[in-house]
């Protein structure tokens, strides 16, 4: 990165959502610094699954090869009850560029995310704790840092970001209300292990696919962690929170409970947990902000704990580039906590559900769910809703945070304001490009959308460049503007993009030329014509 930076950012953990902060703020042009008070990295595979929104968001930041590369991609999620197989879900095929759940341990993630820190110029400064914080000015953070020796050292930074997980230390210190806080009747084991006994029952964890078996003693399910081992997850309410659960009384209880004559063996990790929620109400005060674990935790049901905190992490980071630049303020710093704790409710919500669903005590209950799960999973457009909640791809800010009201009237199936942009086939050159793939994470992409058969493309375009023209200094280089024609050969010869399907338009919902507005983090911000671009300035104006 050559140009001066924009400002400071401290970046407290490095965990996946600390790591996802260095690497989105350094995106956006800061100078950064991350600590963590671990002085290695963690052994333990945590979270399994990244879902297609979490590879969508990271897309750009950096490639997202190297995390398909490193995973497996899943293929399904099979529901047994009484050794039967009652229902299944598809992981592949969602609506994204992206496999809709991909299993890879969270170590790995994370050591793929700090490479790309490192390639990014941000050494993780391990043994560092953080002991105190005070905001100095309205525009300064003072932080008091332990080394591992127990010596003192002060810094200070524009912005502090703590992403220093569920004990933060940060969010003791701040007064920021809880949304929500709970703690669920029921207690895991965790097993990762070598699996082996009845191979034509259980698949290779290589191939990708998840079981979870129902029974009268409490749920059993399997996850994919790497070619050799599966993830087991055993409800086990006589165990206590961090207790070592013992693998021989674990291995009998998987045998009773899938009727499968398996072996366990090799054990890579062997832990326990309760289930506690918590949403924040804010997840900052000033010029401190919190993401990740540090602001929600909740029932790894759905696997989204990780996954919500890089979105954190990437809704923030361009939040507070824009605000460094001086080209946007309070109501853009709000939207941050706005958002972003709505999206923790809704995530605490479902996996709550989800987990009281699949540890029902009561016989005439738990048939009634196989049933309904069998019957309704059996349904293709349910399995495919299913997948679009898991993947996190409907998650949207339709309603709250930085909404505007388009000035294009919405159709029901239209997209909205507050929509995540989805991967529209369009053709570049002959070629096949999506529409996402077209934004950049440093950068609002501006779309003008030609209709066909209606003159005046040339104008629009004349009308939308002039309203980057009178964009503030600041603000223009941030905003790119990227035409769509509606025919291939135009296209072609000026070797642009063509919407040659209208799939585009036609989910944009525009009758004539229409101009749509995209975040960084590819949420949809704002649909106009493209006749007539003031509104454009008036919704960056309001930022
Ligand atoms: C068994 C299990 C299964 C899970 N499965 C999934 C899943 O499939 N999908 C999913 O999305 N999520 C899953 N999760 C949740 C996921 O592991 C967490 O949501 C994730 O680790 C949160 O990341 P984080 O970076 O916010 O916090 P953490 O991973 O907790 O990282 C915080 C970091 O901050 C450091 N730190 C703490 N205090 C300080 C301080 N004062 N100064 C400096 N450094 C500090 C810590 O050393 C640590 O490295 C699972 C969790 C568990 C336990």
């Amino acid at each position: 990165m050559t140009a001066s930076p924009i400002g400071t950012a401290f970046v407290v953990g490095s965990g996946p959502t600390g790591l996802a902060s260095a690497i989105a703020l350094r995106t956006q042009g800061f100078d950064v610094r991350i600590i963590d008070k671990s002085t290695e990295p963690s052994t333990h595979s945590k979270a399994l699954v990244i879902w297609a929104r979490t590879l969508e968001m990271l897309d750009g930041h950096l490639d997202v090869g190297r995390i398909l590369d490193a995973g497996i991609p899943g293929k399904k999620m099979r529901l047994f009850a009484r050794g039967e197989k009652v229902a299944e879900i598809g992981l592949e095929e969602t609506d994204s560029r992206f496999v809709g759940g991909l299993f890879l341990p969270q170590y790995d993630l994370e050591r793929i995310l700090a490479e790309r820190v490192l390639e990014l110029g941000v050494t993780i400064e391990r043994g560092l704790e953080l002991v105190g914080f005070e905001q100095t000015s309205h525009d300064t953070v003072e932080v008091t840092l332990r080394d591992a020796e127990g010596g003192q050292t002060a810094a200070s930074a524009d912005w502090l970001i703590d992403c220093s997980g569920s004990h933060s230390v940060v969010r003791r210190h701040l007064d920021l209300g809880d949304r929500h806080r709970a703690e669920l009747p029921v207690r895991f084991s965790i097993a990762d292990v070598v699996v082996s006994g009845v191979p034509q029952e259980m698949p290779e964890p290589s191939d990708g696919i998840a079981s979870n078996f129902t029974h009268p003693d409490g749920l059993c399910v399997f996850f994919p962690v790497d070619d050799d081992r599966y993830r087991i997850v055993l409800e086990d309410d006589s165990i206590d929170d961090g207790a070592v659960p013992d693998l021989t009384e674990l291995a009998r209880a998987v045998r009773l409970r899938t009727g499968l004559e398996l072996e366990l063996s090799d054990p890579a990790w062997l832990t326990s947990f309760g289930v506690r929620e918590r949403v924040l109400n804010d997840y900052g005060v000033g010029r401190v902000l919190i993401a990740g674990d540090a602001a929600h935790v909740h029932s790894p049901a759905g696997g989204h704990g990780m996954n919500t905190g890089i979105q954190d992490a990437i809704n923030l980071a361009w939040k507070l580039a824009l605000i460094s630049r001086g080209v946007a303020g309070n109501t853009t710093l709000r939207s941050y906590s706005e958002e972003r704790s709505e999206i923790g409710l809704q995530i605490v919500t479902s996996s709550s559900h989800m987990t009281r669903l699949m540890t029902l005590q009561n016989p005439v209950m738990r048939f009634a769910r196989n049933t309904a799960m069998h019957l309704a999973l059996g349904f293709d457009a349910i399995q495919r809703r299913a997948l679009r909640s898991l993947s996190m791809i409907d998650l949207n800010y339709r309603n709250f945070g930085l909404r505007s009201s388009s000035s294009i009237r919405r159709d029901r199936d239209s997209l909205h304001p507050g929509d995540r942009l989805p991967p529209i086939v369009l053709r570049s050159s002959g070629d096949e490009v999506h529409v996402d793939e077209l934004t950049r994470p440093d950068r609002f992409t501006l779309f003008v959308i030609e209709s066909p058969g209606t003159p005046d493309f040339d104008k629009a375009m004349d009308e939308m460049g002039g309203i980057l023209e009178r964009m503030p200094d600041a603000l223009r280089p941030l905003v790119q503007l990227v035409p769509i024609h509606a025919d291939e050969v135009s296209a072609t010869a000026r070797g642009e993009i063509c919407d040659a399907s209208g799939a585009l338009r036609a989910q944009a919902g525009f009758r004539g030329h229409g101009a749509m507005l995209v975040r960084p983090d590819r949420y949809i911000a704002f649909f106009c014509g493209a006749l007539d671009g003031q509104p454009v300035l008036d919704w960056f104006a309001g930022l």
